[in-house]
């Protein structure tokens, strides 16, 4: 046997008394760090529009009461301080579009503390489960990082003039 089979050998001696619990560990943190399945990003792409804006940052703050809408612990509780950026639950960089239903109304400091990661599928249900209380009545709750037809029918639609507007139409 070789010097590397050698060290390989002694490798797997070391390590097979720890296997049972190294094991169901390993598949744990797999589990655990899963993201929501079927809620998109359909793509890596990124959104052109970056941030939340106009229309749709306000609809993400009002229907949270523009309150922090992250958990205290893990999956539980809800976090107490106001609202005041408005996140994208599945990251901007990681395909999430800049949509209503892939929002999040987030305090100062938990949209600090928030990484570029796609959050796991016990987050999202947590953050769905949550919103069941708070949430305005017939209000989906759920996350969806997918760009709807009215999602693009309102990016579409040119901004609007009131009648008031002293430019006038154009
Ligand atoms: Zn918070």
């Amino acid at each position: 046997m070789d010097l590397a089979g050698v060290l390989l050998q002694g490798m797997l001696s070391g390590i097979a008394p720890h296997l049972p619990w190294l094991v169901p560990l390993v598949l744990l943190a797999i589990v655990l760090g899963f993201p929501m399945l079927g809620r998109g990003p359909n793509s890596t792409r990124r959104d052109p529009w970056r941030g939340f804006k106009f229309a749709a940052r306000e609809t993400v703050l009002e229907r949270a009461g523009r309150q922090c809408e992250a958990s205290l612990l893990l999956a539980w509780g809800r976090c107490g301080a106001p609202a005041v950026e408005v996140d994208h639950v599945v990251p901007w960089s990681r395909g999430g579009p800049t949509v209503v239903s892939n929002g999040q109304a987030l305090c100062r400091a938990h949209n600090r503390a928030k990484g570029a990661r796609v959050p796991p599928w016990w987050y999202v249900l947590g953050l769905e489960r949550r919103r069941r209380r708070y949430f305005p009545a017939g209000a989906d709750v759920r996350v969806l990082a997918v760009m709807g037809d009215a999602d693009r029918a309102a990016r579409a639609r040119p901004p609007r003039r009131r009648a008031t507007d002293p430019l006038g139409p154009r």
